[in-house]
């Protein structure tokens, strides 16, 4: 039994086929699903997701792509975005509201400016820590800079999950030193991925497993839309790197879930 501990099944992909899509992935192991927001309507839809099928947990945040939705291009939060913040904080008090996420920095795209997208993960950091709840990180191409964040304005007392992780061995070790879990999703089955490297520097105690889907599918579905039952090619692929059997991982994971939620995840 799996959780994919980071997707997004309010979208607009699986509009027409949720159901099928929730038991192809229960047919394959997958029996729990943390769904992730991005934009403080993403978050609301989470939780009614959350609300309408048990199986499925809810994290609520602003993505680093939506930062203006919090602050502005000069990194000061705006009164609409205080408002968001507000509403976030009264979402994150449903008992199905697991952590807030996912948050961080994107240089990569960088679809908002640098100096909103660092506003909006300090503010979201600091309401992590006010509703006691444990964050889903998202950094892509800014580890240094997330870290910094990170280290200058104390780590989240909860801690949490770096989602989609793709940093180095010196990243993951900074992670995992400080009680993060390392998400780790379809690219790890790439042909071309470092991570099955960056993971012999870790330990099966310092991950868990998402799909990120509706993107990010695993090999062989690489083009397509990624669906939650394809996180079993994900843990095939973690649990050979590791050296271990896919039921010891799946406990492991399970495990290492739970005790970052600070919950039990009934299988
Ligand atoms: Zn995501």
């Amino acid at each position: 039994m799996l959780t994919d501990t980071h997707l997004h099944l309010n979208r607009d992909e699986f509009a027409a086929d949720l159901d099928e899509v929730l038991a192809r992935a229960r047919e394959a192991g997958v029996t729990r699903f943390l769904n992730v927001g991005y934009d403080l309507e993403s978050s609301e839809a989470s939780v009614a997701l959350a609300e309408r099928h048990p199986e499925i947990l809810a994290a609520v945040g602003v993505h680093p792509h939506d930062a203006l939705d919090l602050a502005g291009a000069d990194g000061r939060l705006t009164s609409a975005g205080e408002r968001v913040l507000e509403r976030l904080e009264a979402l994150a008090a449903h008992p199905r509201v697991v952590a807030v996420g996912e948050i961080g920095l994107d240089y990569f795209r960088d679809l908002s400016p640098r100096p909103a997208q660092h506003a909006a993960f300090r503010a979201q950091l600091v309401l992590a820590d006010r509703v006691n709840l444990p964050v889903i990180l998202h950094i892509r191409d800014a580890y240094a800079e997330a870290i910094a964040e990170l280290t200058d304005h104390g780590l989240p007392a909860r801690r949490g999950i770096m989602h989609a992780f793709a940093g180095d061995e010196e990243v993951a070790r900074w992670g995992v030193e400080r009680g993060f879990l390392l998400g780790i999703g379809g690219p790890v089955t790439y042909k071309t991925s470092l991570l099955p490297e960056v993971l012999t520097h870790v330990t099966p105690r310092d991950v868990v497993l998402e799909t990120d889907a509706p993107w990010l599918p695993p090999v062989p579905h690489r083009g397509r839309r990624n669906e939650p039952s394809y996180l079993a090619l994900t843990a095939a692929r973690v649990a050979e790197v590791f050296g271990l059997n896919e039921a010891d991982l799946a406990f492991q994971v399970r495990v290492n879930l739970e005790r970052v939620l600070g919950m039990e995840v009934a299988p």
